[in-house]
């Protein structure tokens, strides 16, 4: 059990470093009203968090990410955001 190979994503920018964060820019806030679709399997229950924001998600390295506060923006997001 010694040759597993691990699955490093590569950054979706430069694609050559890994990626070894998300963009956490939030690109829609979904909410549900009264009975939400069936997503438990998602881990996601409406009941609890009706709330929901998607983030971009986007595959980054260090070098591609800019960090904001808290969050890390892929570079593309950060230039939305400053407009
Ligand atoms: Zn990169
Ligand atoms: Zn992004």
């Amino acid at each position: 059990m010694s040759n597993i190979l691990q699955f490093v994503p590569r950054c979706s920018i430069c694609q050559k470093r890994p990626a070894t964060k998300l963009c956490d820019f939030p690109i829609a806030t979904v909410q549900y009203v009264g009975h939400g679709p069936r997503a438990y399997h998602l881990g996601y229950d409406p009941r609890i968090n009706p709330k929901r924001v998607i983030t971009c998600s986007k595959p980054i390295c260090d070098k591609c990410s800019v960090k904001s506060g808290n969050f890390d923006f892929c570079k593309t997001h950060l230039k939305e955001g400053n407009s």
